[in-house]
């Protein structure tokens, strides 16, 4: 029986939320599809794989990266002819992960590999880290970063292609559960897992308690009705408010995993915490209850927790629905998610909560003394650091907002998600002319809050 159905049927989905125009996700470039089958075992971290990828981009045809683990046994192309490569000795490194480069290109990539991974099932490891294969006694946890499966690998701009469509068998022995992002987990030790939007591929299986509702997956561990019911319903109301405001539904709900790290030991003494959230998997490793518990505290704990939750639901809409490239990647991919989340709070928790979190962004950039790139000089090249992202993007959104109002700032935000990434100014000023921004209004917030990297609007 699998307790964890695909949440929001579409056509139930589009019953919610007015129909717009952009019932159809924006047009992507090709999208890597990862098929085949993957074994492993939780009790002797040995992992196999059968995996082919196709729809490679051009510029990734030629080299793939599997993680340094792993051995590869063969490669083929999609007709099982063997292809040549290197990498057997001295080969590249891309951080946890070996560089394979291929005899010549090929349109499509199968790769027979097989490792095993230290299981450390005292959780005494010396690190652990987003890129391991990490086998702790009772789960294995592979995110994208980890390259688990082979991913086409640009070897000039040293990008791997770590979002994919799959369809994939895994076998997991030892499991009780298994979930691959963007896929609804499943109970038992194996199952077929299909995704029609790229994904970053990751994989958890568990012997541990799996809960869900309608709202949200909880993996590992079991909450109380109480607590579950607090993250259900403020999942709800985010997912209310982004769909309302962005005007298509939000049909992926967050998964909420806790790990139990390899180095669990260490970070118990120095009670120290991590997560990471790879969308719509929100991974930590502390309690998942202590999220449920800062909700039902209210005041600020709360607050807090809704902006973060709210930030992570508007990457389906920013990093999802829409992939961001180019120039103004991580302001289209961050600073939108986190505009969408200011806006989320401030109808879920006030306006006083949200005037405080945006007057924390400001007093950060106060605080700066490293000039920020001109928004309307971004190129390639421009360092976008974090305090950018998540702090200074944001702000100018809301500059703009304030500039045109909130309805044409609305329809510029459904814009932004419906359109292909702009490549420059002129294309972020064409996008807000098509929204009805008026050229004078849209000149006035360039030459007041943008030229020169303004730290607040003059
Ligand atoms: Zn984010």
């Amino acid at each position: 029986m699998n307790p964890c159905k695909a949440l929001l049927p579409a056509v139930v989905a589009a019953l919610l939320v007015p129909a717009t125009s952009l019932a159809a996700p924006p047009a992507q470039a090709a999208t890597p599809l990862t098929t085949g089958s993957v074994r492993l075992d939780i009790a002797s971290g040995r992992v196999e794989g059968d995996v082919c990828v196709s729809n490679l981009p051009d510029a990734s045809k030629g080299s793939f990266v599997l993680n340094a683990g792993l051995n590869v046994a063969r490669v083929t192309d999609g007709d099982g002819k063997p292809v040549g490569f290197d990498g057997w000795y001295d080969p590249g490194v891309d951080g946890e992960a070996r560089i394979y480069t291929l005899a010549e290109p090929a349109a499509t990539l199968c790769v027979q590999y097989v490792g095993a991974f230290p299981v450390y099932a005292r959780h005494d490891a010396p690190t652990d880290f987003k890129g391991l294969m990490a086998f702790n006694g009772d789960s294995a946890r592979f995110t994208e970063q980890s390259a688990w499966l082979p991913q086409a690998f640009d070897s000039k701009t040293r990008v791997r292609s770590s979002e994919s469509r799959y369809d994939l068998q895994v076998h997991c022995g030892g499991c009780r559960f298994l979930y691959l992002n963007g896929s609804p987990a499943i109970e038992g030790a194996q199952g077929r897992f299909r995704s029609d939007n790229p994904r970053p591929v990751l994989l958890f299986g568990g012997s541990g308690p799996i809960t869900c509702t309608a709202q949200v997956t909880i993996l590992n561990e079991t909450l109380p009705t109480a607590k579950v019911d607090a993250l259900s319903s403020t999942v709800q109301k985010i997912a209310d408010v982004h769909s309302r405001y962005i005007g298509v539904p939000l049909a992926d709900r967050p998964t909420f995993l806790r790990m139990v790290t390899l180095n669990q030991i260490e970070r118990d003494r120095e009670g120290s915490e991590w997560g990471f959230a790879t969308w719509p998997t929100i991974a930590m490793s502390g309690s998942i209850g202590n999220v449920a518990d800062s909700l039902l505290a209210g005041g600020e704990k709360a607050e807090r927790r809704v902006q973060y939750i709210a930030h992570e639901m508007g990457h389906y809409y920013f990093g999802t629905l829409n992939r961001p490239q180019g120039p103004y990647f991580w302001v289209l991919l961050e600073s939108s998610a986190e505009f969408l989340s200011i806006k989320a709070l401030r109808e879920i928790s006030g306006d006083a909560a949200a005037d405080r979190y945006i007057a924390r962004l400001q007093s950060a950039i106060d605080k700066t003394d490293k000039p920020l790139p001109a928004f309307d000089a971004i190129d390639d090249n421009s360092d976008l650091g974090e305090l950018y992202r998540y702090g200074y993007g944001p702000l100018l959104l809301l500059s703009l907002e304030k500039q045109v109002g909130e309805a044409k700032m609305q329809a510029f935000m459904r814009e932004l998600l419906a359109a292909p990434s702009p490549k420059n100014w002129a294309e972020l000023q064409g996008i807000a002319m098509k929204t009805g921004i008026d050229a004078k209004a849209w000149e006035h917030w360039r030459a007041s809050c943008v030229a020169g990297g303004r730290q607040r609007c003059q």
